[in-house]
């Protein structure tokens, strides 16, 4: 099916625009928490650390890499932009740094044994100046 529709994209704030920039540039970059004794890595962007609530918060680039958690399969998005894409998967991934983060898996073969499965980043501009990251298996 053809469609005209541009696909929505991120609403970029002062507070995920480090994550958004990296992006574009395909580099995947999360926050990590500097305070003593913590040093957790944390998803999505935020101004204080989700596990200790320091608010030492400092970019670094991540792996790219993770398993996937779960993942569900998407026959009829909620926006008619992405129905040329479907049937496709939506996933959650466990990053080798630690947080979980959902995506998009760039896959179109049987679901069977997807759970666990290594996956690495790749970024797509899907809307118009802003790319996405994605995730295919490794
Ligand atoms: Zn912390």
């Amino acid at each position: 099916m053809q469609t005209n529709e541009i696909k929505p994209g991120p609403r970029v704030n002062k507070i995920n625009r480090p994550f958004w920039d990296a992006c574009n540039h395909d580099e995947l970059r999360i926050q990590q928490c500097d305070a003593d004794g913590c040093g957790k890595w944390t998803y999505f962007p935020r101004v204080s650390c989700p596990y200790c609530g320091g608010g030492d918060l400092t970019w670094r680039t991540a792996s790219g890499r993770g398993r996937i958690v779960t993942y569900t399969r998407i026959h009829r998005p909620h926006h008619k932009a992405f129905f040329p894409d479907a049937p496709y998967y939506f996933i959650a991934v466990q990053l080798d740094e630690g947080p979980l983060m959902y995506s998009r898996l760039e896959y179109q073969g049987s679901a069977e044994g997807l759970a666990g499965k290594s996956v690495e980043v790749f970024f797509i501009e899907q809307s118009p100046g802003q790319k996405l990251p994605f995730f295919h298996l490794s």
